[in-house]
């Protein structure tokens, strides 16, 4: 880690991060996935804190996935498989079981729910913090206010471009290794460089309820079908989805409000509320 600088053009979680959602599924399709997911899980509930003495936010009120269809239920089926491979804890619920479980929950067209006991929710500003305090411990330098203004490269005798330096407002930082790690920016921090980043940003829009009563200490939902989640936030929900037809990042920054760099966009914008429907049909 020493030797390490992180320059942020703002101040730390001002991209995506401070919005995010922050939910943590340990069971992905993919079994790449489930490892750093479980790493992912391991770091921010028990190891930063232990490293730091700072608590990350890290909030364990477990995950459900929703099966509305046979095939969705096996594929769940599946998951819990591979989670005994990688220690992840699950169990196929029947409707029954995930009332008991969920008991303000519509389970009457559900096939089976699949639960992870140990999934929850990462806090944003609290997990990067700690962070950044772990990373300075080690000998890394976190430089807040300082955009990467270029990326100097030099290509050598076999052809390759490698990197020389690091620009910026304040100065260069001669280094042979950048990571481009600017979320939504990175196509234009890859471009400092020549290099094509093949990342397409999208809209993405949630609406928090108000206190729904009973709803405390319940699992994340998650319904792929419907491409819907439903976040415990305190005792309401943060209720997301991803659209069929989503507005895409050029599209919108013409209506950005203009906090936090042109993330948080009019209500207005969001696309009809395909979501919404969903949403409520389950709850
Ligand atoms: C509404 C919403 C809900 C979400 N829910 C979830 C969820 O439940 N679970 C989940 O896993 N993910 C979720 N995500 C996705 C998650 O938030 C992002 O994947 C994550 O925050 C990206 O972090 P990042 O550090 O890569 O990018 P960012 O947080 O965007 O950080 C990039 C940083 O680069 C900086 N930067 C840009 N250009 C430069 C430059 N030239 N020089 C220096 N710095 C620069 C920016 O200021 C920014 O701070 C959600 C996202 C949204 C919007």
């Amino acid at each position: 880690m020493s030797g390490a600088v992180l320059l942020e053009r703002e101040r730390l979680t001002s991209g995506t991060t401070w919005h995010t959602a922050g939910l943590l599924w340990q069971l992905r399709p993919s079994d790449v996935e489930v490892e750093l997911l479980a790493h992912t899980r391991r770091v921010v509930s028990r190891e930063l804190e232990e490293e730091t003495g700072l608590h990350t936010g890290w909030i364990q009120n477990g995950g459900l996935f929703i099966a509305s269809n046979r095939q969705r239920l096996d594929e769940y089926k599946r998951l819990m498989s591979l989670g005994k491979a990688y220690g992840v804890e699950s169990h196929v619920l029947s409707p029954a079981e995930t009332k008991t479980l969920y008991p303000l929950m519509n389970v009457d067209d559900l096939y089976g729910t699949l639960y992870v006991p140990h999934d929850g929710t990462m806090d944003p500003a609290g997990t990067c913090s700690t962070l950044a305090r772990a990373a300075s411990a080690r000998g890394a330098q976190v430089i807040e206010n300082c955009p990467v203004t270029g990326i100097r490269v030099w290509t050598d005798d076999f052809g390759v471009r490698r990197v020389a330096g690091v620009e910026t407002q304040h100065g260069s930082i001669q280094t042979p290794c950048v990571v481009n790690c600017a979320g939504v920016w990175a196509s234009a921090v890859g471009q400092m460089a020549g290099v094509k980043v093949p990342l397409v940003a999208m809209h993405h829009a949630y609406v928090v309820t108000e206190r729904i009563e009973g709803i405390q200490n319940m699992p994340n939902v998650r319904d792929h079908d419907a491409s819907v989640y439903l976040r415990l936030q305190g005792d309401a929900l943060s209720v997301g989805g991803y659209e069929a037809n989503p507005i895409f990042w050029e599209e919108a920054v013409k209506s950005r409000t203009g906090a936090a760099g042109g993330l948080c966009l009019k209500t207005s914008t969001v696309k009809g509320c395909t979501v919404c429907s969903d949403d409520l049909r389950r709850a």
